[in-house]
């Protein structure tokens, strides 16, 4: 299943051009070059393309849950088959190491359509007994057109995780993935036409935010929006939803804090504490970007910490040995050198990375960029307040239980947060009084599929993650029966 140079949209079963015939580039950033080119959709192409999804509903959403099942599995299979292929483009298209795109993405990606491929046939509702009177029992049906928008860090990974669920409940979707992205998601459109989904079930429209994802927002036909991406689309997408009352999930952006206390397992920490703050260039949603240290521990952290992230290796995403590739995109890493160069303006110091790297050969163009550990900022300053997104830890050492958690807390993100403490009973102290949708104790980045997911404050509305996603994608009606 091979990439092609001019991508075209998923409409109504078929890969169509975009009705404006105008295409956008598509740049691999670890070479800074234009290698595809993608459809620059608009409203016209979004309204065909929930037509398509509205003629396909009433089938789709009566089939029955086994022919639903038995679909996604197949494309869950037509992706794990294409593993290669589907890292490949992820890696040619987001930058990142072609290992982790087929250790982390793509995996996952097909993991969540088995996912809930499979729980839709355990799904079940409510019923109330009022004894000796009425019964009430709860309808579970889906929404109908549904619009799924995901961003372009993980990208297959984000998409699948949206689109899964939509479709195990038996809505139709019109998807657009973020367009610095866009690979995946349309060798995705080949594998729906091999595993014989039925046209419209699935339409992916590629295109800008603003234009075909605005559309998407907009049309009165698309009852439901999933969202995944920065906090202030999300603003704009829920001031667009809201007054016309459609149901949101949105999964917002973060400035995730890491609490290592001196009691921790200092190995398994270092370990797990450089992947949180690096992993995939620091373009996680859940990395941890603040790290606080109890104070007696601070200065081993810090000098080994630094050691180690200065021996990762930033190189060619086609290469084995590299740790890290390049940034998504140029304007995305001037962004991250802008907070570096404001970093030291607030009082930072910056220990170690924060330069471009060279990596010379086919990568000379790439956005390339090493590691930065910044310590020495105090919690009100806007490289510990603003999501960077990028390679960029700050570091900060404390000295109370109580001064920790209000420093994780002191920001106005809410998605992840991470404890190290080897004492369960403050671990789960700590837990109980961290604003956050997820809190890891001893670990980062486990997942389990089943939990919801999400977060508080400027990171998010709703949840999404087993029942919670099929409870989104559903409406409940209750139905009252007297007997
Ligand atoms: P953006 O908010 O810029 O974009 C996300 C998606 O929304 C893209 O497909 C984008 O299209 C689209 N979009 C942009 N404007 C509009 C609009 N007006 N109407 C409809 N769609 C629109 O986020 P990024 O792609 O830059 O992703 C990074 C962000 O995502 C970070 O803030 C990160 O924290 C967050 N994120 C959150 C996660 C979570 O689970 N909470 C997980 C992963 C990331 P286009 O790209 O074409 O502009």
């Amino acid at each position: 299943m091979k990439p092609d140079k001019y991508l075209k949209n998923y409409i109504a079963g078929a890969l169509v051009p975009p009705e404006s015939g105008e295409y956008l580039d598509n740049v691999n950033p670890a070479t800074g070059k234009v290698y595809s080119f993608i459809p620059d959709s608009d409203e016209r192409d979004v309204q065909k393309a929930v037509e398509a999804a509205a003629k396909a509903f009433p089938d789709w959403s009566s089939c029955g849950v086994r022919k639903r099942f038995r679909i996604l599995l197949r494309l869950a299979d037509i992706i794990e088959q294409n593993l290669e292929d589907f890292a490949l483009a992820e890696s040619e298209d987001a930058g990142k190491p072609v290992s982790m795109a087929a250790s982390v993405d793509i995996p996952r990606a097909h993991e969540n359509l088995r996912f809930f491929a499979t729980a839709i046939l355990h799904f079940a509702a409510e019923s109330h007994h009022m004894e000796g009177e009425a019964v009430n029992y709860t309808l579970r049906q889906p929404l109908g057109v549904v619009g799924c928008i995901s961003p372009w860090n993980l990208p297959l990974y984000l998409f699948t995780w949206k689109i899964a669920p939509a479709l195990a409940t038996g809505n139709c979707v019109v998807g657009k993935p973020s367009e610095l992205t866009p690979m995946t998601a349309y060798l995705l459109s080949k594998a729906c036409m091999e595993a014989g989904l039925p046209p419209g079930v699935l339409n992916i429209v590629h295109g800008l935010g603003p234009k075909a994802g605005q559309a998407i927002i907009e049309h009165p036909q698309v009852k439901a929006i999933s969202f995944t991406g920065g906090t202030s689309t999300g603003r704009k997408i829920a001031a667009t939803a809201a007054p016309v009352f459609k149901k949101l999930s949105l999964e917002l952006g973060g400035k995730n804090p890491n609490i290592i206390f001196a009691d921790c397992d200092f190995d398994q920490m270092m370990v797990d504490t450089l992947r949180s703050s690096f992993s995939n260039n620091g373009q996680i949603c859940l990395c941890g970007s603040r790290i606080y240290v109890e104070r007696p521990l601070y200065e081993r952290f810090r000098d080994e910490f630094v050691k180690r992230t200065q021996f990762l290796k930033v190189g060619d995403p086609a290469s084995p040995m590299s740790d890290l590739g390049a940034l998504v995109s140029k304007s995305h890493m001037e962004k991250v050198q802008g907070y570096l160069q404001l970093a030291e303006v607030e009082g930072g110091k910056i220990l170690c990375g924060g330069t471009p790297v060279e990596v010379g050969g086919e990568c000379e163009g790439g956005y390339f960029l090493r590691p930065a550990i910044i310590e020495g900022l105090p919690i009100e300053c806007r490289t510990n307040q603003e999501e960077i997104f990028g390679p960029v830890v700050t570091i900060q050492p404390f000295d109370t239980e109580e001064e920790a958690i209000a420093l994780a807390n002191g920001v106005p993100y809410g998605l992840a947060s991470t404890v190290w403490t080897t004492n369960l009973p403050r671990a789960q102290r700590v837990a109980e009084r961290i604003q956050a949708g997820i809190v890891w104790i001893n670990c980062w980045m486990l997942r389990d599929l089943r939990t919801p997911f999400g977060g508080v404050k400027h990171s998010g509305v709703g949840r999404e993650g087993g029942w919670e996603a099929l409870r989104f994608f559903t409406e409940a009606k209750n139905v009252c029966m007297k007997y």
